[in-house]
């Protein structure tokens, strides 16, 4: 982060991190070497179409600033910002479950054969390019080899398996990595205001992806999903193996969300053996609950957290492969059975 501030401006200051891929893209732009084709390959919410849509704007700022920054306030910026720029298109596979051939023909294909309106520039956005199929792939595959001068194809997608080598082989490939925690939370604090418990938790929840972050910043259901999931922990320890089997349908009820539920068992078990480890608060991620990570901390043994910790991971990888839901579930709630009845 450091290097980029030593030795000139941010280029996308709205954009957080991923300082390497604006480097990159501004040294095309000051050179003038923007290729065709990029794709953009990263987790979901990591910040691909924030960054897309920067890069429209610096190809196509009126009035850009030192180093191609775009400037924000001309016609052309505040068009793309607002999504309305007859020059930026966005293709994506709207309810269906990929982007056809015919999406891809009249939108990028044709479309591309007429002269921007009001710009050097004309730029498509492929958001979820995992989701082209092939025959679309193979429709495109003669305009990015092939593009006018003013054409340029962003491609975003969260896995490279589905693209043809042909389609690959054209594009400057740019890998989104996970952010730092840190960074998240910072962000959160800093440019949304979240308080700093709540930022910290979700930086932890968000992969590296501050998308995700924010998502869950704002979510309701999962600040409530949260209450009720502690309360079930905090009184396990002093439940009967009866009532810790009954918990079974609340992991029934959510198990639309048995992502973020697994998630949320791993960091407050994992904070018991913070807390059992080295006696900081500040390793806590549940700031908000942390009397509580503090009393049910002494209730078990190092080694009885190490296992549940490692059966919850069990679990997070089985269900990652279609594993079945209640089965798991089950076996975890056996598991903490196992761990306090005594
Ligand atoms: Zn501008």
């Amino acid at each position: 982060m450091n290097r980029q501030q030593s030795h000139t401006q941010d280029i996308f200051p709205s954009v957080v991190g991923h300082h390497e891929i604006k480097e990159h893209l501004q040294a095309a732009l000051v050179h003038d070497t923007i290729s065709h084709a990029y794709l953009f390959e990263g987790m979901e919410g990591i910040g691909k179409r924030t960054l897309a849509r920067q890069f429209a704007k610096a190809l196509l700022c009126t009035q850009p600033l030192e180093g191609h920054r775009p400037c924000g306030k001309c016609v052309s910026c505040q068009t793309i910002a607002s999504g309305n720029h007859p020059d930026v298109i966005y293709l994506n596979a709207g309810e269906k479950a990929s982007i056809s051939v015919e999406t891809i023909r009249e939108g990028l294909v044709q479309d591309m054969s007429v002269m921007p309106y009001r710009s050097r520039f004309k730029v498509y956005i492929v958001e979820e390019a995992h989701r082209l199929t092939v025959q679309a792939q193979n429709a495109m595959l003669k305009t990015i080899e092939e593009p006018p001068e003013y054409g340029v194809i962003l491609l975003l997608a969260t896995n490279i398996q589905n693209f043809l080598p042909t389609i690959l082989s054209r594009c400057v490939r740019l890998r989104f990595v996970p952010l730092p925690y840190g960074t998240i939370g910072q962000a959160l604090t800093e440019r949304y205001g979240v308080s700093e418990e709540k930022a910290a938790l979700c930086a932890a929840f968000s992969q590296g992806a501050l998308g995700r972050a924010m998502e869950l910043a704002a979510s309701e259901e999962f600040g409530a999903l949260r209450q009720e999931l502690s309360r079930f922990l905090i009184e396990l320890p002093t439940k009967k193996e009866s009532d810790v089997l009954q918990f079974e349908d609340f992991f029934e009820q959510h198990k639309d969300q048995q992502e973020q539920i697994f998630g949320l068992l791993l960091l407050w078990f994992r904070d018991l053996l913070v807390w059992k480890e080295m006696g900081d608060e500040r390793w806590i991620l549940n700031r908000d609950m942390q009397s509580a990570i503090v009393d049910s901390s002494a209730i078990y043994s190092r080694g009885e957290l190490m296992t549940i910790l490692s059966v919850i991971g069990d679990i997070q990888d089985k269900l990652k492969r279609n594993g079945n839901y209640s089965l798991a579930v089950d076996w975890l709630l056996l598991n903490m059975v196992r761990r306090t009845m005594h």
